[in-house]
């Protein structure tokens, strides 16, 4: 239940305007947008950058989804039904199936997911999302190694040193270093940019890298040997080697020396490292890095996540089931093993005999062979715009654009659980949030199963 708090909300002239709301885009969950609002449609966005600013206003002739479609085989037409009919035949084809897989959830909410996880486990099914094939190795190194972690608000107020590794924020995460690394002014930083040292570690010369006060270009593939390399040095170890990665020792000596300098340094990496040659060990090596510079100094590291509650899935599912994703219920209880429960590789041996996918788009970001096993079996599909998933679907629930059409929650990439604030009403038809429609399949489908609702 969520307390609204109308003091952010101010009118002018017939204009609506909403402030504080969050960006439900990427993992920065930017939580200072304002909207301006005219007959319940959003006109103009300030703060956000223009990924953001595009999430937030309506896509002009784009086919929305306003009522539920419906096709019994999927060499059909799509037709019309009402959401009593759907949330039934959706509760039959979960029911029905020997194993399904309830899978995406990283772009919904904190309460979707937490229906989803109900769900999932009413139906003995596999939830699963797109953190599998994104930061899954990151998750796997934390599981292994622990997490040098901090907020970004700690970022923001004291770091010194910024290293960014293998990932860009400039085009994937616009606002990350204006509003929480880089040239954000903080309390122990109070003239931003120019108290604090880029550094950015990249085999090709991005848009960051551009802005950085040293890029080092490695090789492709070598983070695992590099992280290492610094970790010895920083213990004094003689190196023999006169270059790792295509670097001469000489730059990561001095590199190690400026770490070791810094009064708080922060770590961020993305796909580039975590997907590197050496996966989860890479990330590991990368935390013990961290956990080395703390007897030192004051050193955070953290990935940059993606989908704006990705983290939040992992989040839901481990303070519900203990694992942060393909958790597996087929034996009453929560179940996790990465390859065997998890979303790709499901589809991939053909385990799974039916799919609800919500807030995810895998019939275009999935391998040929998943796609293919989508493809054969039964397929619901949540969704706000047609998708090369929702053409592969039998039954499509209109979704509704949680943060924005809902009040909601979701988790910044920090891990901080952050209010989402309602903007404009959804579109007629269109269910209040997506929290209340899985609800309600959940009652239904605890109904047909016999057993009480708690
Ligand atoms: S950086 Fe990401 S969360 Fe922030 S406004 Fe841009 S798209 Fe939205």
């Amino acid at each position: 239940m969520f307390i609204s708090d109308n003091s952010k909300i101010t009118e002018k002239g017939g204009k609506k305007f909403v402030t504080d709301v969050t960006c439900p885009f990427d993992g920065s969950a930017c939580d200072d947008i304002v909207c301006e609002v005219e007959n319940n449609e959003i006109i103009a966005v300030y703060n956000a950058c223009k990924v953001g600013t595009a999430n937030f206003l309506p896509c002009k002739g784009a086919e929305r989804f306003t009522t539920p479609l419906w096709r019994e085989s999927k060499k059909d037409a799509f037709k019309p039904i009402t959401w009593d009919e759907a949330l039934d035949k959706a509760a039959d084809i979960l029911i029905k199936a020997k194993h399904p897989l309830l899978f995406g959830w990283s772009e919904t909410s904190v309460e979707a997911i937490r229906e989803g996880v109900r769900l999932t486990e009413l139906v003995s099914g596999t939830i699963d999302g797109q953190v599998t094939h994104c930061h899954g190795p990151s998750v796997q190194a934390i599981q292994e190694v622990g997490y040098a972690g901090a907020t970004l608000g700690e970022v923001k107020n004291r770091a010194d040193m910024i290293v960014y590794w293998g990932c860009n924020p400039m085009n994937a995460h616009a606002r990350h270093m204006s509003r929480y690394s880089t040239y954000v002014s903080g309390f122990f930083r109070r003239h931003g940019r120019q108290e604090r040292k880029l550094i950015v570690i990249d085999p090709r010369h991005t848009d960051t890298a551009k802005l950085a006060d040293q890029w080092i270009q490695i090789e492709m593939g070598s983070d695992y040997e590099i992280f290492e390399t610094l970790r010895a040095i920083i213990r004094g170890a003689k190196i023999s080697k006169e270059s790792v990665g295509g670097v001469p020792i000489a730059t990561w000596k001095q590199l190690a020396e400026d770490m070791k300098a810094s009064s708080y340094g922060a770590i961020f990496f993305g796909l580039g490292l975590t997907h590197s040659a050496a996966k989860k060990n890479s990330v590991a090596a990368a935390i013990g890095l961290t956990q080395d510079l703390c007897g030192i100094t004051k050193w955070q590291i953290m990935p940059l996540r993606g989908h704006y509650n990705v983290t939040g899935l992992n989040q839901v599912l481990s303070w519900m089931t203990g694992y942060p994703y393909g958790v597996n219920f087929a034996r009453g209880f929560p179940r996790y093993n990465i390859g065997e429960f998890t979303g790709v590789d499901l589809l991939n041996r053909k385990e799974v005999d039916a799919m609800l996918n919500i807030a995810a788009d895998p019939g275009a970001h999935l391998p040929q062979k998943a796609v293919q096993r989508i493809a054969e079996i039964p397929l619901i599909a949540c969704d706000i715009h047609p998708t090369p998933t929702t053409e592969l679907a039998n039954l499509i629930i209109p979704g509704t654009h949680d943060g924005i059409e809902a009040e909601a929650s979701c988790y910044r990439m920090d891990g901080i659980p952050i209010h989402m604030r309602k903007v404009v009403d959804p579109p007629a038809g269109c269910a209040e949030s997506n929290a209340v429609w899985l609800g309600k399949l959940v009652e239904i489908v605890e109904k047909k199963l016999g057993i009480p609702h708690v």
